[in-house]
């Protein structure tokens, strides 16, 4: 366990010891079919007779033996024909194919050379009968962790990826975590809720799925982005404590690693504040962690949003490592680089930096290289500005011509460099500039292999601004949803100063990914009307779409809050994958297909005319 103390921040990293869940109990197979799984038999079995059934994975032949290995979800045990104990068995194996679906009966027996990767390593399977259940076609990749698939076929024969030990044991992952959240959130008193799927538009930020209404001509359902709506009238109606694992639905445009579709853990609880909510939530990550990777990740570190942007340069920081941003130059503050006539210093409102730790060993090239990142469009930096602090104590920088060393060392003491390390300056407006700065602390981190997939540092962000600028629309919208509460100290002023209004929401952050978020929420119809009006709704308009909140407001709605997380990131994260693709069962692809099933796909002119919609593109059918 690494403890990093900076400030008043405490940051907590863990090693994580177990990369793989801890094992699933036993499970009894026993059917027609078989007396035990493939990864169930162990020396303690040698002399049994056994029958077993499964794929077969592959084929060996050596002289008078064929070796076959025997696979299932559980795992492979081998299985043996010997020529010379019964030569017609050894011809119908040799006829096998890959991935052949068979039942074998036989004797367990000692392995003459053990084989220690293998749970069932210690034994063999001499058989005495063979059947074939069914045959297979050469599939198209091999079935194994290391596959020569590419993406594009893997997802077509997502049905024989899916064979891979490596992906069913991502879906045991996320059964063994589904099963972790609904025992700690039942034994809290949360009641696992269905809301419905037909509903309409819900106002988290994204467009919406429709579902044309046959019944109801020229009328559309929309599918949840999210149960929000529904959740707080269950709190209106009572039910105190609720979550789901569900399905929500968002039409927003192609981004890597995005899904349609995609699964939440959906929460909210009545008569609390932001503490209750926090504490109990924190509690199932923790309790996530012990249960599935066998360690405690300890209390969560906190931050404002407002702390988070100023010494990382994002809302979600990635903390397993500290390099903190120092403020060299601030619109109101200090000026560390005044009166030199260093133009680019003197022309930018702000100026921060970065302290690599180690990193005057840094070469030109590298250098380089971190220079090239930082102009890169996506994150649009002029230049960056470095100053070394050499382990024989002497100093130099990208700016000698400017400033002496007295200057320099000011600079490294400011950010509490050591001899050996390295100032990475970035300039101008703070808020671009602090997030370029975040940008390039990732990158580094990633150079310096500072992110190492088996350590986890949660936090929570509190403090969001409640409202968000459009400058497209030229209004405010909800950062995270109009039915966020402000919080209280800030309510006063709401209509003088809404861009400076914090919410009442926080949002959880494990190794810089945005896990979950939530908040306490309007109960209130008239607080719940004024922030509508803000967002540029017209009464008529909010009573259209959320009439039925408000009113349900009207009849003792209690005080309550929430929070919901990204349970294909969560999964995502505890398997070490980097997409969320690879823990969902069937995902679509980046350009939101399936192409296994080939959807979305055209519909017959007979639909068309039944939900009274019309065509509007050629490509369609009719
Ligand atoms: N409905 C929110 C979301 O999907 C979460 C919440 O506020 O509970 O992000």
């Amino acid at each position: 366990m690494v403890f990093f103390k900076k400030g008043k921040l405490n940051f907590i990293c863990i090693s994580d010891k177990f990369s793989l869940p801890l094992p699933l109990p036993a499970v009894k197979v026993t059917t027609a079919y078989r007396s035990s799984h493939c990864g169930q038999l162990r020396a303690t079995e040698v002399g049994k007779e056994v029958t077993l059934s499964g794929w077969v994975r592959r084929l060996r032949k050596m002289g008078a033996l064929i070796f076959l290995d025997l696979a299932d979800r559980y795992g492979i045990t081998q299985i043996v024909f010997d020529h010379t104990v019964d030569a017609s068995l050894w011809s119908a194996a040799q006829e096998l194919g890959r991935e052949y679906v068979v039942q074998v009966s036989g004797q367990v027996r000692p392995r003459e050379a053990p084989n220690p990767q293998l749970a069932t390593g210690e034994i063999e399977v001499l058989a005495h009968s063979l059947r074939v259940l069914n045959t297979s076609e050469v599939p198209p990749f091999r079935l194994e962790n290391e596959t020569d698939g590419g993406e594009e076929l893997l997802m077509r024969f997502r049905y024989l990826d899916l064979r891979r030990p490596i992906n069913q044991q991502r879906l045991l992952l996320r059964h063994r975590m589904a099963m972790a959240v609904r025992k700690y959130l039942s034994e809290q008193g949360f009641l696992e809720i269905e809301t419905p799927f037909l509903i309409k538009s819900t106002p988290e930020g994204a467009r919406d799925f429709v579902v044309p209404s046959r019944l109801h001509p020229g009328q559309f359902y929309a599918l949840p982005q999210s149960p929000q709506t529904f959740k707080q009238l269950l709190m209106v109606a009572g039910l105190d404590r609720y979550f789901q694992i569900v399905r929500c639905f968002r039409d927003e445009d192609l981004r890597a690693d995005r899904q349609p579709e995609f699964t939440q853990i959906d929460c909210e609880m009545s008569f609390v504040d932001r503490e209750d909510v926090l504490h109990m939530f924190e509690g199932l990550v923790r309790y996530l962690f012990q249960e599935i990777k066998g360690f405690d990740p300890g209390p969560f570190a906190r931050l404002t949003y407002e702390e988070a942007l100023r010494l990382y340069g994002t809302d979600k920081p990635d903390l397993r490592f500290t390099m903190t941003i120092t403020e060299f130059k601030t619109p109101a503050g200090e000026d560390l680089f005044a009166g030199a006539g260093f133009r680019i210093a003197e022309q930018a409102p702000y100026m921060g930096g970065l302290c690599v730790e180690g990193g005057a060993t840094l070469t030109r090239r590298q250098l380089d290289e971190l220079i090239e990142f930082v102009k890169r469009p996506q994150i649009g930096a002029e230049g960056l500005l470095w100053c070394r602090w050499n382990t024989d104590g002497s100093t130099s920088s990208s700016m000698d011509k400017f400033f002496e060393e007295s200057r320099r060392l000011s600079w490294l003491q400011k950010a509490g460099a050591r001899p050996g390390d390295l100032l990475l300056f970035l300039a101008g407006e703070p808020e671009k500039t602090r997030r370029q700065l975040g940008e390039l602390r990732l990158e580094v981190a990633r150079k310096l292999q500072l992110r190492p997939a088996d350590r986890f540092a949660c936090l929570w962000i509190t403090d969001f601004p409640l409202l968000e600028w459009d400058s497209g629309e030229n209004r405010w919208v909800a950062m995270h949803h109009p039915f966020t509460a402000p919080l209280p100290e800030d309510l006063a002023f709401l209509e003088e100063k809404p861009g400076s209004v914090r919410a009442n929401a926080y949002d959880i952050v494990i190794n810089g990914a945005e896990v979950g978020g939530g908040s306490i929420r309007i109960h209130d119809e008239q607080l719940q009307k004024k922030v509508f009006r803000l967002l540029g709704f017209s009464d008529e308009e909010a009573q259209a779409r959320f009439g039925f909140l408000m009113n349900a407001f009207r009849y003792g709605a209690p005080p309550h809050g929430g929070i919901a997380f990204g349970f294909d990131r969560l999964v995502a994260l505890f398997a070490g994958c980097e997409s969320i693709r690879e823990v969902i069962a069937f995902p679509k692809n980046n350009a939101g297909r399936d192409t296994m099933i080939n959807a979305p796909d055209s519909i017959e002119p007979r639909q068309w005319e039944e939900l009274h919609i019309r065509p509007a593109f050629s490509n369609a059918n009719p």
